[in-house]
């Protein structure tokens, strides 16, 4: 997808591996100047030989005071993708306090930590903006084990619609993205079982996983003017899954 985005600064958190590296990389060739926000310093370096110019911040987002340390005085940011997640795979019954904690500080606390600094940087400046928070396709039909990805997904469902209630006054757009499996380091480990992995992508009409992208493109389009009227909704990436 062909957008220009030259003359922002965007912000994309989980940069330095699947959907987050590519919408960097989009992002960078499309013009626009990318902080890049990630948790492994050596996908920051090698990120930042592909992509020149990029600003890399090496930090732990499910660390609050850590979180704000790197991003707190981060300056303008005009287009924000909140990709960082963990997918920490528990059947509920097992399910430990310590993954709860994980995921949600991760998953959830992250998304309105970072989202808070950069929305507050936009009112003040006076500016409009966009943010896309990349969710799941779970949250509408949960796959089984997934008691985490489920729950703090569908908390994304109603934090976007929250956002985008209390920041549209403000010209702030904000919007999720939901793919099915997408074949990145998290999907390849999910779908691990050839079993499970064929019998799950059979129940997709068009007998397909997404691309990361087809991610991208949705991400890019959200960012974009070309979804100017579009606030506090989704996208489904999920090769017609849900409409089964
Ligand atoms: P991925 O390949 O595992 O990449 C995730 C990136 O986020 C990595 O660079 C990772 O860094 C970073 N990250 C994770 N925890 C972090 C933390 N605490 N602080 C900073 N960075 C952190 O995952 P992906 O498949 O690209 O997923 C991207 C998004 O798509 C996620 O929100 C995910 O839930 C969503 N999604 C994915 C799928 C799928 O099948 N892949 C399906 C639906 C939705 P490290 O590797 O250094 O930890």
């Amino acid at each position: 997808m062909k957008l220009n985005f030259k003359g922002l600064r965007a912000l994309v958190t989980g940069a330095g591996k699947g959907i987050g590296r590519d919408t960097v990389k989009a992002l960078h060739a499309s013009g626009a100047k990318v902080v890049a926000v990630t948790r492994t310093s050596a996908d920051l370096v090698s990120l930042a030989k592909e992509c020149p110019g990029i600003e890399p911040v090496c930090v732990d987002l499910g660390d609050w005071e850590a979180t704000e340390k790197a991003l707190g005085s981060i300056g303008p940011v005009d287009l924000l993708v909140n990709n960082a997640a963990v997918a920490l795979v528990q059947p509920f019954i097992e399910s430990t306090k310590e993954v709860f904690d994980r995921s949600f500080k991760v998953n959830v606390r992250s998304v309105l930590q970072v989202s808070q600094i950069v929305a507050k940087g936009m009112i003040s400046r006076g500016v409009p903006g966009s943010i896309v928070n990349v969710s799941s396709m779970c949250t509408i039909r949960v796959l089984s084990t997934h008691t985490f990805t489920g729950s703090t997904k569908g908390a994304i469902t109603m934090l976007t619609k929250a956002m985008a209630m209390e920041l549209g006054p403000h010209k702030i757009r904000v919007n999720s993205v939901n793919p099915t499996v997408v074949l990145t380091d998290m999907g390849k480990k999910v779908s691990a079982n050839p079993d499970f992995s064929k019998k799950l992508k059979e129940r997709h009409p068009l007998r397909k996983f997404a691309e990361v992208e087809d991610v991208v493109n949705s991400i890019l389009f959200l960012l974009s003017d070309s979804s100017a009227s579009t606030s506090g909704s989704g996208i489904l990436v999920d090769a017609g899954y849900l409409a089964s």
